[in-house]
């Protein structure tokens, strides 16, 4: 029998029916049992104070019981009903702040190495938030892996680059000719074993060389369909280029600088891997390849460029420079020109890689010194004691930061 939601066995193997047609005790009497105890047990209090939970788990199921619902309608008692629930609101998060020290500054320095220079993304991470810079390059905090988002534009991005180096490595330092693109997107083979190889290695993290066979399917086989396209219309946009000298892919390039930090003279490293440097008719082109979205490659001012907490910063734009000045700095190249071959551009009617300056193409050295003072300035302030880390006023900036459960800005 169900009484109030519980299942109640009588103690008796005679039926619940025999027992009434004879008058004999059964779960009502039971049931009336336990209402005169309830009701003995707080005869003469003063003051009762039951509680009971509304959360439905196993036999419980949640409700107020029959003895609670007789007392709140049926007596002249009539108890008080409160609910006690938690506000589970939290608070606003309050704003973090850093300010720099001595220690930070001689870290951040320790760390700035001929093999660790500041990297352009490192210059384009302070330039959004200067704390995630902090966390990033002087905590060093670890970056977990869920930001699956950026996971994937980056793997994407990797298998990119690592094919096109793999397609063009044979020609570096070679003047590259139409035929020998021609060559290299006729040979179906090569293309579509170079970009499995290289989806085993970014995708699936085998070691290049290994013998396993990765099975592509689903995300993979979209990803090697993508790649092949992006890779093919490249091409086309290379042919139309070509004749150009290829002088290298993904090679490490970096400068010393010297700035003044809280008043001594020091130099710091700059550089990072650049994508590929070619040269046509006199002219150095530094470029870029980027798998994401490029908002704009041209600029007003040069320093715009420099300017913190941007609600659209051109990143892409201040990294392709900052790349051409480290040439310009150390190899005294004079006729560069940064460039960013987007791969969502790539389909555009007369596709051009070459960042503008007001609209217009541009050499280098026609920026050069506005360009250095601009990352002068931005330099010494990163490295000054007197500098604060803080966060970016736009919280758009935060959906795909590592350090977001720091900052609660989810
Ligand atoms: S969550 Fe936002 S404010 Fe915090 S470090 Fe990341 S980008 Fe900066």
């Amino acid at each position: 029998m169900k009484i109030n939601g519980r299942t109640f066995t009588a103690p008796s193997f005679i039926p619940a029916n025999i027992r009434k047609g004879f008058g004999l005790p059964g779960i009502d009497e039971q049931d009336a049992m336990y209402a005169y105890y309830f009701y003995r047990l707080i005869q003469r209090a003063e003051n009762v104070t039951a509680t009971y939970s509304v959360i439905k788990e196993g036999i419980s199921t949640g409700e107020l019981s029959r003895y609670g619902f007789q007392l709140q309608y049926d007596s002249v008692q009539k108890p008080e009903k409160i609910s006690l629930d938690f506000s589970f609101a939290h608070d606003t998060a309050k704003p973090i702040r850093i300010e720099s020290s001595e220690q930070i500054v001689a870290k951040l320095l320790s760390k700035n190495t001929d093999e660790h220079p500041l990297s352009p993304s490192a210059v384009n991470t302070y330039l959004q938030c200067s704390l995630r810079f902090y966390f990033r390059y002087v905590m060093q905090l670890p970056e977990p892996d869920e930001v699956q988002e950026e996971i994937d534009g980056m793997i994407f991005g990797n298998i990119f680059h690592d094919t096109m180096e793999a397609l063009y490595k044979p020609l570096i330092g070679k003047t590259v000719t139409k035929d020998d693109i021609l060559n290299i997107s006729k040979n179906k083979v090569l293309i579509e074993n170079e970009v499995h190889k290289k989806i085993a290695k970014n995708y699936f993290r085998e070691k290049e060389g290994s013998s396993k066979t990765v099975v592509l399917e689903g995300k993979t086989l979209l990803i090697y369909e993508n790649i092949k396209t992006y890779l093919k219309q490249l091409f086309k946009i290379d042919i139309g280029f070509a004749p150009f000298q290829l002088i290298s892919l993904e090679e490490k390039y970096k400068t010393l600088f010297e700035i003044n930090i809280n008043g001594v003279s020091k130099s710091i490293n700059i550089g990072g891997k650049i994508d590929r440097i070619d040269k046509a008719n006199g002219s150095l082109r530094v470029l870029d390849y980027k798998t994401g979205n490029v908002k704009s490659k041209s600029f007003k001012e040069v320093g715009d460029l420099f300017i913190k907490d941007l609600k659209d910063p051109k990143k892409e734009v201040l990294q392709a420079m900052i790349y051409s000045w480290v040439l310009w700095h150390d190899l005294k190249e004079t006729n560069i020109k940064p460039g960013i071959y987007s791969l969502k551009d790539l389909f555009t009617d007369k596709f051009n890689p070459e960042i503008s300056w007001e609209k217009h193409d541009f050499s280098f050295s026609e920026l050069i010194a506005d360009f250095e003072s601009g990352l002068k300035i931005l330099l010494e302030e990163i490295y000054s004691e007197n500098n604060a880390f803080v966060q970016t006023p736009h919280v758009e900036h935060c959906n795909y930061c590592a350090y977001k459960t720091i900052c609660q800005r989810f």
